[in-house]
């Protein structure tokens, strides 16, 4: 009998252009039974990303989603703010959030059941060519392969998994595995 208790919630963390996005879709479309929550951000769409990518949304609308306690974590992240939704997923599914290190470590202090995934990218020339492929400015690259080493640095002490994501398949099938574990052991 399928038990309907607190859904399990597997997070994603990991520096931009480790590939955490592409490995959420693939997980949610392997599984079946998992929930991927969008956020919203203020961040301006990039061109070419899709338009359900995030809830685009401006400054003035997140906060107010703040002072409504809309969020079940948020976080600015290189002068933007990135948020969760308080979480409604169907019935029977859990939840799959791809967020920063400090919303994963909000979301731990309402759920110490949270399980965090550290995905790490297999080098920075990989990381900083799959940034530069998304069409990130020069600088902004940059910017973020610099903040990627602090997020790896941290991410390794708080997380329970480290995937580097050489290969997609060989990386969904890892979390697969992790959620299929995290799953078993809640049932006993
Ligand atoms: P990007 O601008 O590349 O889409 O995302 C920048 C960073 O914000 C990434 O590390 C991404 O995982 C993170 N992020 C995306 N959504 C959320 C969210 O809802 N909350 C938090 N805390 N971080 C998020």
């Amino acid at each position: 009998m399928p038990s309907f208790a607190e859904p399990t919630i597997l997070i994603l963390i990991g520096p931009g252009g480790a590939g955490k996005g592409t490995l959420a879709r693939h997980l949610v479309e392997a599984d079946g039974r998992l929930w991927l929550s969008r956020s919203w951000t203020t961040r301006p769409r990039r061109p070419g990303e899709a338009e359900d990518a995030y809830e685009f949304v401006d400054r003035e609308r997140f906060l107010s989603r703040i002072a409504a306690d809309g969020f079940l974590e948020w976080a600015e992240f290189l002068g933007n703010l990135y948020g969760t939704p308080v979480p409604q997923p169907p019935q029977g599914y859990d939840i799959l959030l791809e967020i920063d290190l400090q919303g994963a470590l909000q979301v731990l202090d309402r759920d110490p059941t949270a399980v965090i995934a550290l995905i790490e990218p297999p080098s920075e020339p990989h990381q900083t060519e799959r940034l530069r492929r998304r069409g990130d400015t020069e600088a902004h690259v940059a910017a973020r392969v610099e903040r990627g080493r602090g997020e790896i640095e941290a991410g390794r002490k708080v997380a329970d998994h480290v995937v580097v994501n050489e290969d997609l398949q060989t990386s969904t099938a890892q979390l697969l595995s992790i959620l299929g574990r995290l799953r078993e052991s809640r049932a006993h």
